[in-house]
């Protein structure tokens, strides 16, 4: 079995540090007019959320610009989760179902996210979460398609199973676990099951497409339960 998780509202909160510095990047690049809040951002790939921050500009978005956005991005998220307290905490509930998961045979945890390798894994690590523990990881970049969609990650993360395992894995078997409608709809796009969960901006309500929409992740060992079920629900 493969649980995937969603980085920002399903993990941690930043507090919008994530924002802030793409802002904060945007204005160093681009001057003191740079705005940050011209776009979406919750669920979606950062690769794409910097292409719509370029073109809400009237900049260039090709892969030299993104590139250079994502560097200036990286630099400054450091500088704005570096202050104390800090910005990012893990999520009610997280650690303790890390824990257990982690010492579960059978069961591997990995990443589904639209964060960028290094920028997810600096975000991971300013909450105290080891992020060598998610031994499967799918990120904002790795979508093989033009355009890049969260849609095509499930896809990458069940052919990262196959490279860590030596085996395959069945689309049943994974399970998606996230904090908006888009982490609900990449994973029925592969057959994954879904387990939404309300710690980011969406309430229980909005994310009833789910198999399953919790408050939060503290029900540890009714989570463990539901995930660990073996057959997928008849829906
Ligand atoms: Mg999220």
């Amino acid at each position: 079995m493969l649980i995937l998780f969603d980085v920002d509202g399903t993990l941690i909160t930043t507090h919008r540090a994530g924002v802030a510095a793409m802002g904060h990047a945007g204005r160093a690049l681009f001057g003191p007019h740079f705005r940050e809040d011209l776009v979406d951002y919750a669920g979606r790939l950062d690769p794409l959320i910097i292409r719509d921050l370029l073109t809400a500009h009237g900049q260039p978005s090709d892969e030299a610009e993104v590139g250079a956005f994502r560097a200036a991005y990286r630099e400054h998220l450091v500088r704005v989760l570096a202050v104390k307290p800090c910005p990012a905490q893990p999520c009610p509930g997280v650690v303790d179902l890390l824990e257990q998961l982690h010492a579960m045979e059978h069961l591997t945890i990995g990443l589904l996210t639209g964060n960028f390798p290094e920028t997810g894994r600096i975000k991971l690590e300013a909450a105290g979460i080891n992020v060598d523990r998610f031994r499967v990881c799918a990120w904002g970049s790795d979508s093989p398609h033009e355009p890049p969609a969260r849609e095509h990650l499930p896809e990458v993360a069940m052919a990262h199973y196959k490279q860590v395992h030596g085996r395959g894995i069945e689309s049943e078997q994974v399970v998606v676990i996230g904090d908006t409608p888009h982490d609900i709809s990449c994973a029925r796009a592969h057959g994954c099951r879904a387990l939404a969960v309300a710690t980011g901006i969406y309430g229980v309500d909005d994310l009833s497409a789910a198999d399953l929409a919790v408050q939060n992740l503290t029900d540890t060992e009714g989570i463990i339960a539901w995930l660990t079920r073996q057959a997928a629900p008849a829906r």
